[in-house]
């Protein structure tokens, strides 16, 4: 389907708000007030199944219920297996708890200095700036604080956060997330990222969100602009299946790589939404396409009543496995599981080695054939202690 007919879909196609101006259609904040957040919004638009019914009346204790028209509008109605309608509209499964799962799954409140900020590997900081986003993904990592249905009473420590940081020299890399640090104002974010950007040591800002997919609306000119003057911000998204990529996230998309902000995206392997190898490569095929970089493909990590999302962990491989060689490198996300407890991001891969020895490494290419390839032997080359060129002028970047 060409993004024109996606677009189609969404505003005529399914009638529902074609009473609004388009101009309303367009603003965020317009999209924001009229989110659904009640069953009875739902149900007005929508039959929903049992399973349902019963998962919207439970969201109010776990994580609260909220979808953007916009994203509504994506929703295959007819179908209670839309991999659209699976994300956001809450199942009864999500009441059930299974074994090994727990609220902070990460152990992120264990590695956390001040409120809000995570520090778990050496070089780099995670900083939760609000509880809030534009809809709720029901198998939210961090449903135990997002939204505030479970009173955690998150509160972001801005100061502090940013002392924390001044005080750490070894902290290059901030990773802004939450919640969805999108939905601050252009002048809170301005102010947060120049702070950051103020300090020497702080090399790398980033930002996680999911705006551009919920409300691509949202990357406004204006924002944008914060983005240039106090860039490079990178930028990682949040695309689950090819149905995300309509022509408002193209666009969104566009506009922030103009605005200079490189883009990635993670996507969280999701069972009967897109734990396929068709659905996966129509992905990241898609998001090339929109100049997006496939970043991250995540293991679900073990949120309560998250079991009903989890996907085997061998069909990622698989997925990894199908990409691998047959299709352009840089649409490869890499697959990884956030370790239970906090034991940080580990890489899961195919295995293409098949030995290791002394005299040679054997490997399985793409296609499933095998090639030796020898150990080097003999006596390594002297390679002078000073050829890495430090000193050496115009080496751009070091302090
Ligand atoms: C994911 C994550 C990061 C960033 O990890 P990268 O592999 O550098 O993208 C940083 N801190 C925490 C706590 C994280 O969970
Ligand atoms: S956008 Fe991110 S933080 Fe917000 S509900 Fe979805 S997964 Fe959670």
């Amino acid at each position: 389907m060409s993004y024109t007919e996606d677009r189609a879909a969404w505003f005529r196609g399914q009638g529902l708000w074609t009473h609004v101006p388009e101009h309303e259609w367009r603003d965020w904040a317009w999209q924001l007030k009229h989110r659904l957040t009640t069953t009875r919004q739902l149900e007005e638009l929508m039959e929903l199944t049992p399973e349902e019914k019963a998962g919207c009346e439970h969201a109010n204790q776990k994580l609260a219920l909220a979808i953007t028209p916009y994203f509504f509008n994506l929703i295959d109605r007819s179908n209670p297996d839309c991999p659209i309608r699976k994300q956001v509209i809450p199942r009864a499964d999500e009441m059930v708890v299974s074994e090994g799962e727990a609220l902070d799954s990460l152990g992120e409140d264990e590695h956390s200095p001040v409120s809000g900020l995570v520090h778990r590997y050496p070089d780099r900081v995670l900083f939760l700036v609000t509880d809030r986003c534009a809809s709720y993904c029901r198998y939210c990592t961090r449903s135990r604080l997002v939204s505030n249905a479970q009173d955690y009473n998150f509160h972001p420590e801005y100061e502090q956060g940013l002392q924390y940081i001044e005080n750490h020299p070894e902290v290059r890399d901030v990773l802004l997330s939450g919640g969805d640090p999108l939905l601050l104002s252009d002048r809170k974010l301005e102010q947060l990222i120049s702070r950051l950007r103020a300090i020497k040591h702080v090399e790398f800002i980033r930002i996680g969100s999911r705006i551009p997919v919920f409300l691509p609306q949202r990357i406004t000119p204006e924002l944008c602009e914060v983005f240039k003057k106090h860039g490079p911000v990178w930028m990682s998204i949040h695309v689950n299946h090819p149905k995300e990529c309509t022509d408002e996230l193209r666009a969104a998309c566009e506009r922030l790589t103009f605005a200079g902000v490189p883009l990635g995206n993670q996507s969280v392997l999701l069972k009967g939404i897109n734990d396929d190898v068709e659905v996966m490569k129509a992905l990241v095929h898609r998001l090339l396409r929109m100049r997006v970089r496939p970043y991250y493909l995540y293991q679900m990590d073990l949120i309560t009543g998250g079991s009903h999302f989890k996907a085997d962990v061998r069909k990622g491989i698989e997925i990894i496995r199908a990409l691998r060689g047959h299709t352009t490198g840089y649409a490869v996300p890499q697959f990884v599981i956030d370790a239970p407890g906090g034991g940080g991001k580990v890489p899961i891969n195919p295995e293409y080695v098949e030995s290791l020895s002394d005299e040679a490494v054997v490997l399985r290419n793409y296609e499933g054939r095998k090639y030796r390839y020898p150990m080097v032997t003999g006596v390594p080359s002297e390679v002078s202690a000073g050829s890495m060129g430090s000193e050496s002028a115009g080496v751009w970047g070091d302090r």
